[in-house]
């Protein structure tokens, strides 16, 4: 790809941010954020007192794991409201999913979360080639799901031409991709398969009737070899995207069209470290570790070291497409499995396919999408079988 075809940033001072400046508006933001969560009170500021954090002033960067973490248990535990940090008039619509055993994870959004996502979500849709000529076909699920509504609010945001088609009803989607012709895609991988076969089926091939360049395809975990073959049937450039209800939902972090080798993780907003999934204490880049994001700049649910259970590894340096924002791999595993597989003597769950941006998917596991993961050992593959 020539510097020409380099596709533009939608925010370049932020993505492309020197390091040293990034780590001071990381480390100010963090600060803000303590501030925040104290001053709401809930049990994000009771265990900051625990840890002896009376403010977000003396917090350096250099102390963000000994901060204290947060997990789903919380959020169930606070259900419905009860971590929100702004007051129910200020939330002005929320999201969520069913999560496991029934238990529902429900997140808010203020009026500026809503802004911060849709900006994010317009970062990933640039980083595709997208811009204000494009046309999204958006086929993520609209409602509670973050998915649909999150890509849809990032396309406006964007200036591009959005088709809300959401989910299902495939032999409508082939008319439409037929006949508004659009360049972007976005769904989850194993959708692109069923909608790339149905295309075939109605004569539609790649440079025969499809428009299609890139597709932002996440919310369930997919392999190198699935991207080959959705490219193959699309005709498109299929690009990874990943998030989670409760940190944002899709946006978090996105490939770029020029690299396409990991995800860029919007750090600036959502701080992000990898850690050893037993003992709590960072792993090196490049080492597989359990992400933890600290929401530092939302307002109705910010988070303080969210651990979201999901394994990849941490990447950094400046990529061909011009950003220094870390690039994380694609998911490779859970949390439960890791920790079976060092004989730390949990329970192993019932495997609980990839809900990023906060839905299930057991298509998933029927079509063998989830990588063996090497370095996991034998009882991660065994999620595929
Ligand atoms: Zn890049």
């Amino acid at each position: 790809m020539t510097h020409e075809q380099v596709p533009p940033m939608f925010e370049p001072d932020a993505e492309s941010m020197p390091p040293e400046r990034l780590a001071d508006l990381q480390q100010e933001r963090l600060r803000g954020l303590v501030d925040r969560l104290l001053a709401a009170g809930g049990v994000q500021a009771g265990r900051l007192g625990d840890a002896g954090v009376t403010s977000g002033a003396g917090v350096t960067f250099g102390d963000l794991n000994r901060l204290p973490m947060t997990g789903k248990a919380d959020l169930w535990g606070g259900y419905p409201f009860g971590m929100f940090a702004v007051p129910l008039s200020d939330v002005v619509t929320l999201h969520g999913s069913s999560g496991t055993g029934g238990r529902p994870t429900l997140v808010g959004y203020t009026r500026a979360d809503l802004r911060l996502w849709a900006r994010m979500c317009a970062r990933a849709l640039a980083a595709a080639g997208a811009g204000p000529a494009s046309i999204v076909h958006n086929a993520y699920g609209y409602g509670l799901f973050t998915g649909g509504l999150g890509i849809h609010q990032g396309a406006i945001e964007l200036g591009a031409t959005v088709v809300p088609v959401s989910g299902g009803m495939t032999a409508r989607q082939v008319t439409l991709l037929r006949d508004l012709r659009p360049d972007i895609l976005a769904c989850t991988p194993s959708y692109a398969i069923r909608l790339g076969e149905a295309l075939t089926e109605a004569g539609l091939r790649p440079g025969s009737g499809l428009g299609l360049r890139a597709g932002l395809f996440g919310a369930e975990p997919w392999t190198d070899a699935l991207r080959t073959r959705i490219e193959d049937l699309l005709g498109l450039r299929a690009l990874d995207i990943y998030g989670l209800s409760e940190v944002i939902g899709p946006g978090v972090a996105a490939e770029c069209l020029v690299a396409a080798d990991g995800l860029h993780v919007n750090e600036d907003h959502f701080v992000v470290e990898a850690i050893d999934p037993a003992s709590g204490q960072p792993v090196p880049d490049g080492t597989p570790g359990e992400l933890v994001f600290s929401t530092v700049t939302k307002e109705a649910l910010p988070l303080l070291r969210y651990r979201t259970g999901d394994i990849a590894a941490l990447r950094r340096g400046t990529c061909g497409c011009g950003r220094t924002l870390v690039k994380m791999s694609k998911v490779t595993g859970r949390r439960d499995d890791m920790l079976v597989i060092r004989g730390v003597g949990l329970s192993r769950k019932p495997a609980r396919w990839r809900r990023g941006f906060g839905r299930a998917s057991a298509s998933a596991s029927r079509c063998g999408l989830w990588p063996p993961a090497p370095s996991l050992g034998p009882r991660s593959a065994r999620r595929c079988g």
